[in-house]
């Protein structure tokens, strides 16, 4: 038996074939949308705080990965024998494939944006917290931007797995092009003619959705987007007036009695501690002494055990009750301007878009004003000229520098500083501590947990020293030079 070319260049022209062909089209591609949708809000699910949601999440990927295809392809078919009032739409072989195929999928399609989701770091969550981003601004804005880098290409794949799926709808008699296919060849027995133009048609559909997932990728691709220098002005830190500072007698944040528990280790045990208007409080003590949580709990990253937390005179955290759901709590987190050990910046956004988004997230003035505002924080930063580059295309220093002006612009009433430098390489710690300098004498009010003694004794007006979850030392700077240079606070500065 030779091979017949004429019949099978014949049926690069034969129609039902191209029919077939845009139907599979068509259902791959809203299979894999509408699973690609449901699939993200499935991961969501897995990964909520609510049980009853994680647990059907979690039933849900694992019986549908359980469950053929195919079974399911027939199951949903016949449905009507016991719901007749489905069958309008479960009759038509189009409808019950699609749903088969959507229902079968979204499992697949949800485990992998889950690993997408688990991609994106921890900071970026905190950072988003901080800015007073709610869960939904948080998701749309942050997180799926760059969850779904990662995802992108495992979803591409599945796009594949779909197409090559849809020729098992040929049970339920749907015309695609495998089903095309057997009608001919059962006809004129030329088999293997028949089976290289199916073949033909299936690779079609898939190169032309993986041209297009390819260029996708690649406009996707954070380390392609690249932005250069420009000439701004007043690209230096500026210095205020040495008189400015001055330290008042309002409190803005005061912890009472504060608590905070992980499992056995007991990480703050009664901290009680206030700050005022102006005033320059730095945090030390050894590693693992509760200064992190500490500064954690002031911004709400952290929940209390005990005690509560006083901002602006009014009741902020505590341990009872859910003052998360309280309506001004994402504008009244915003009153705290946080500056990570990581920086955190939103690799995915210009730094003038990781300084504006804050401002504009919470709908505060023009586009206009919000940049120009913007690039007075960065002046102020001493990173103007940087404002169209990328996070990756800066160094640490210069990416603490632009994180502070991301927390200024959201003019926070008190700025918290978790070890600011201790990520960066010896020679980028001046040029980061100089802002914060600078902003003490602007009269800022700021804690800083730091292990710089001299930048301690040169800027701070209080130094707090926490051991084991305790405050053991709570001074003002002249009180601190006035202790016996053989106390413990003054042996702890000398080693640090
Ligand atoms: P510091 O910042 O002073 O080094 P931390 O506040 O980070 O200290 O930690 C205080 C203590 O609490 C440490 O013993 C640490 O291991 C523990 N701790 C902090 N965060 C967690 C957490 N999320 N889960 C469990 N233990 C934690
Ligand atoms: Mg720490």
């Amino acid at each position: 038996m030779n091979f017949d070319w004429n019949y099978l260049f014949s049926l690069a022209l034969y129609p039902d074939f191209w029919r077939a062909t845009a139907l599979v089209a068509w259902l791959g591609v809203l299979t894999w949308v509408i699973g690609t949708v449901l699939g993200f809000l499935l991961a969501l699910a897995r990964q909520s705080a609510l049980r009853p949601v994680r647990w059907f999440a979690k039933t849900y990927i694992w019986l549908f990965r359980s469950l053929p295809l195919l079974v399911l392809l027939i199951f949903v078919y016949n449905l009507p024998q016991f719901a007749p009032s489905l069958s309008p739409v479960l009759s038509v072989p189009f409808w019950a494939g699609l749903i088969a195929l959507v229902i079968s999928e979204t499992a697949y399609l949800a485990e992998i944006h889950r690993a997408g989701l688990i991609s994106v770091d921890q900071g970026q969550h905190e950072a988003a917290h901080a800015l007073g981003v709610r869960p939904v601004g948080k998701y749309r804005h942050i997180i799926l931007p760059q969850a779904i880098r990662v995802a992108l290409p495992s979803l591409g794949n599945e796009f594949i797995t779909i197409v090559k799926l849809t020729s098992l709808v040929s049970v339920i008699s749907l015309a695609e092009i495998l089903l095309v296919g057997q009608r001919l060849y059962t006809r004129n027995f030329m088999v293997i003619e028949t089976l290289v133009a199916v073949s033909f048609y299936y690779v079609l559909v898939v190169s032309v959705f993986g041209l297009f997932l390819s260029r996708l990728e690649k406009r996707l691709d954070i380390a392609r987007m690249t932005g250069a220098e420009i000439t701004a002005p007043a690209n230096v830190v500026t210095e205020a007036p040495a008189t400015a500072r001055r330290v008042s007698d309002e409190v803005v944040v005061a912890l009472d009695h504060v608590r905070k528990d992980f499992g056995d280790k007991r990480a703050l045990a009664d901290v009680s501690l206030k700050v005022n208007k102006g005033e320059v409080v730095s945090i030390i003590g050894p590693s693992g002494s509760g200064k992190t949580t500490l500064i954690r709990t002031i911004n709400a990253l952290q929940d209390i055990d005990a005690g509560r937390i006083v901002l602006d005179g009014g009741d902020w955290i505590s341990a009872e009750g859910n003052y998360r759901l309280a309506a001004d709590f994402h504008d009244r987190v915003t009153r705290l301007g946080m500056v990570f050990q990581s920086f955190n910046l939103f690799p995915h956004m210009t730094v003038l878009k990781n300084v504006t988004f804050g401002p504009r997230y919470h709908g505060s003035g023009n586009t206009d004003a919000l940049r120009a505002a913007a690039m007075g924080h960065l002046a102020r930063v001493g990173m103007a000229s940087h404002a169209n580059k990328y996070p990756h295309q800066l160094s640490g220093g210069q990416k603490q520098r632009v994180a502070i002006a991301r927390a200024l612009a959201m003019d926070p009433e008190i700025m918290l500083f978790d070890e600011p430098t201790s990520a960066l390489d010896p020679e980028l710690v001046g040029e980061v501590l100089q802002v914060i300098e600078s902003l003490a004498r602007d009269g800022m009010t700021m804690i800083i947990v730091t292990h710089e003694m001299r930048f301690v004794s040169r800027v701070s007006d209080r130094v707090v020293m926490m051991e084991d979850g305790h405050v053991v030392a709570d001074m003002t700077a002249t009180e601190l030079e006035a202790s016996p240079a053989d106390s413990r606070i003054r042996r702890f500065m000398l080693q640090g």
